[in-house]
């Protein structure tokens, strides 16, 4: 594979779209290949990129997948075990492609190497989606938060171009925590991009409420949302009286320590975790695991 220089800001974000590097290796050595399309790099620590979608794989927009890259050759049996972590899936449940967007981390065993795909490359995809981070989990309402940090704005990716997520509430609030203002770039791409949808431009309307908050760096927003929460900063800036069992529904997809703390914050406003199998007002799933 080769490599492609990473790219500072959103401003020179670099977008790879021409078939250009000899795949890794063939679909008939790797069950459940796909072939990479188009990966852009939006900072020296993030990227996207989207891949052909399996005609097998069918989700629901929020869903996670399991994919990867094949592992080095064992010495002893030359037998490779591929590399597999959980993504969740960016793009909504009609796109005919699939969309991820990624953490790189140096010494990754994935994203160390998943930060190189180019175009024509192949990864491995097991077209099993699971998650809960979906709109059957949470009950109608008025309004719909997304709470993300970092790449936990990826299945909100995919449920800001679902049309359910605008058919079913009369308002959506996407709050995207980074620490600092590149970091927010791809987020703004895709929210940027919804009112010109030719599938759910209309449907958006006047219903999209945009909160990005930095934690490291001075902006419109700084600080986290938990604390612009429950100090009312958020509510205020929003035009929001009140939160509530009532009117609100939450997402809520960040690091293990933001997921406990907005749900603590949002458990004071009275609202009840939800699950597939037990709809409620909000429900959870960790961007990463450490
Ligand atoms: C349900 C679920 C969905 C996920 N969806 C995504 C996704 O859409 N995009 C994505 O980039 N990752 C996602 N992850 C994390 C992903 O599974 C891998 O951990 C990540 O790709 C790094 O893999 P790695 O092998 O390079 O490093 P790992 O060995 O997996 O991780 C090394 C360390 O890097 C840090 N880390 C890992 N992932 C992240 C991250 N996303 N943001 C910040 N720090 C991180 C953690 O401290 C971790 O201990 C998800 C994880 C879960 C559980």
């Amino acid at each position: 594979m080769n490599q492609i220089a990473a790219t500072p800001n959103a401003a020179t974000a670099e977008t790879v779209a021409a078939p250009v590097a000899a795949p890794v290796a063939t679909p008939a050595t790797i069950p459940d290949a796909t072939e990479v399309t188009a990966v852009t790099h939006w900072t020296d620590r993030l990227f996207s990129f989207r891949c052909k979608r399996p005609a097998a794989l069918r989700f629901r927009s929020g869903e996670f997948v399991m994919i990867g890259l094949p592992g080095d050759p064992d010495p002893v049996t030359d037998r490779s075990k591929p590399v597999m972590r959980a993504y969740s899936i960016a793009s909504p449940a009609w796109d005919d492609e699939l969309e991820f967007y990624s953490i790189k981390v140096a010494d990754g065993p994935l994203t160390s190497r998943l930060q190189h795909v180019r175009p024509g490359d192949l990864i491995i995809l097991r077209p099993k989606p699971v998650g809960t981070l979906v709109h059957d989990a949470i009950l109608p309402g008025k309004r719909l938060w997304l709470f993300a940090t970092g790449t936990g704005f990826a299945p909100f990716a995919s449920l800001l171009r679902e049309p359910e997520t605008w058919e079913r509430f009369d308002r959506v609030i996407v709050t995207h925590t980074c620490r600092e203002v590149a970091d927010l770039a791809y987020g703004r791409a895709i929210v940027a991009a919804l009112p010109d949808d030719p599938l759910i431009g209309e449907l958006v309307g006047n219903k999209l409420s945009y909160y990005p908050t930095t934690t490291r760096q001075d902006s419109v927003h700084t600080g986290r949302i938990t604390d612009l929460l429950r100090a009312g900063t958020a509510q205020r800036d929003l035009g929001i009286d009140a939160i509530s069992a009532a009117t609100d529904r939450a997402m809520i997809c960040g690091s293990l320590d933001f997921n406990i703390d907005i749900k603590a914050v949002l458990e004071g406003f009275g609202l009840g975790e939800g699950a597939n199998s037990d709809p409620r007002h909000y429900v959870v799933e960790k961007a990463f695991v450490g």
